[in-house]
C-alpha cells in the first residue's frame, strides 16, 4: 500500500494515525517535484482497509499496486475436491504410503483409512527419488490399483505427476493432482498440470520463499487448473536432526493474511513418524486444512520413507491424538 500526503499534512501526526493501525512505513518517497510524499507500507504490517486510510487527515491519495499473483489472491480459502472442501474448520487428512507397493497394499491401505473417516488416500506411483538406484515406484499399475481400492471404500486420491508424460493418466485417475516439492518451479509441468482443469496440490519448494510459491500457484490458475491447495512439507534448513524445517510461520501467513487453504505434510517436514503428533498439531493450531501423513502398514519393509511412515494400526490413534471429534465425527 502507498499513502500520499497532501501537501499541507501534519507528518507526525498522519504517521501516528499509520502505526496505531499496525501500518509500519518501510520507505519515504518524494515525487520528481519533491512536492508530494509517499509512504510505502511495510509488507509485514497489519491489513488495512484503504478507505480507512484514505480518511486519515492529511492524506490524500491510497493506492494498493496490483498483487503479483492476482489469481492466487482471488482465489479465496476453500477448493472443493470431488466434493470434499478444502479450506473449511474441519480438517481434511490425506493419509497412505510414500509408495504404492502392491494392489493389495492399496487395498489394505485404503479400507483401514475409510474406517477412519480419512477423506483422501495418498501414494506415490512415480516417485522423485535422490538416487536413481532407488525404488521408483510402479508406475501406471499402482495408480490403477489405487483408483480401485478408493472406489470400493469411497476415498478420494492425491498422487503426484512427476513429469509431463504422466500428467493425462494421473489427471483421468487422481482427484487431486500432486506436484511435488522439486518440481514446484518446473514452469512447463505447471503449464500442463494446469491445463487439465484439474485441483492441485501445490507443495513448496525446499528452497522456494513463499511468493514464488504464490507464483507457481499463479501458473497452475493462468493455465486452468480448478483451484490450488498450497502443501507446506518442510524447506532445507542447517540443521540435519530433523529432515526439514518446517514453516510453521507460512502456515499462519498463508491461511490468515493471505487466506489461502494450505495442508501441512509433517511426514517429509520431520522425517520421523514420532514427531507427526505434536507438529501435526502445531499445523492445525497455525491454521493448516490439514495434514498429509505418510503411513505404511509395515514401515520396516518399505520401499521408500520407511522411518517417517506411521504404522496403519497406529494412525487412528494419531488421529484421535489431533482431535477425534473432527476425525469421527
Ligand atoms: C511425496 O509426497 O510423496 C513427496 C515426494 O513429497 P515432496 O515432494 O514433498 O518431497
Ligand atoms: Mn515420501
Amino acid at each position: 500500500m502507498i499513502v500520499t500526503l497532501k501537501s499541507d499534512a501534519d507528518a507526525v501526526s498522519v504517521l501516528r494515525e499509520l502505526t496505531g493501525r499496525g501500518l509500519w512505513v518501510a520507505r519515504v518517497e518524494r515525487s520528481s517535484s519533491g512536492s508530494m510524499v509517499h509512504y510505502v507500507i511495510a509488507p509485514h504490517s497489519q491489513p488495512a482497509d484503504p478507505k480507512d486510510v484514505a480518511g486519515i487527515e492529511g492524506v490524500a491519495e491510497v493506492s494498493v499496486p496490483r498483487p503479483a499473483h492476482p489469481l492466487v489472491s482471488a482465489q479465496g480459502p476453500v477448493v472443493n475436491v470431488s466434493g470434499v472442501p478444502i479450506g473449511q474448520t474441519k480438517p481434511v487428512y490425506m493419509c497412505g504410503p510414500c509408495s504404492v507397493e502392491s494392489e493389495e497394499h492399496a487395498r489394505e491401505t485404503a479400507e483401514v483409512l475409510a474406517s477412519l473417516g480419512v477423506a483422501f488416500m495418498r501414494g506415490g506411483a512415480f516417485k522423485p527419488r535422490t538416487s536413481p538406484y532407488a525404488f521408483q515406484g510402479h508406475g501406471d499399475i499402482a495408480l490403477e490399483w489405487m483408483r480401485r481400492a478408493a472406489d470400493a471404500t469411497g476415498m478420494r486420491i492425491v498422487t503426484e505427476a512427476l513429469g509431463e508424460a504422466h500428467v493425462p493418466i494421473v489427471a483421468e485417475l487422481a482427484d487431486l493432482v500432486q506436484v511435488g516439492s522439486r518440481n514446484m518451479q518446473n514452469f512447463s509441468l505447471l503449464k500442463a498440470v494446469g491445463k487439465t482443469g484439474k485441483p492441485v496440490l501445490l507443495k513448496r519448494g525446499m528452497a522456494a520463499t513463499i511468493e514464488e510459491w504464490l507464483l507457481a500457484g499463479e501458473y497452475l490458475l493462468t493455465h486452468g487448473a480448478k483451484g490450488v491447495v498450497f502443501c507446506e512439507r518442510g524447506i532445507r534448513g542447517f540443521d540435519d536432526s530433523t529432515r526439514n524445517l518446517l514453516d510453521i510461520g507460512a502456515v499462519a501467513l498463508l491461511r490468515h493474511v493471505h487466506r489461502l487453504p494450505v495442508i501441512v505434510d509433517p511426514s517429509h517436514g520431520l522425517g520421523r513418524r514420532d514427531l507427526v503428533l505434536p507438529l501435526g498439531r502445531a499445523a492445525l493450531s497455525a491454521g493448516a486444512s490439514g495434514l498429509m501423513i505418510e503411513t505404511h502398514p509395515d514401515p520396516g519393509v518399505a520401499l521408500s520413507d520407511g522411518p517417517q511412515a506411521v504404522p496403519l494400526a497406529e494412525l487412528g490413534a494419531v488421529l484421535g491424538g489431533l482431535g477425534a471429534a473432527e476425525v469421527f465425527g
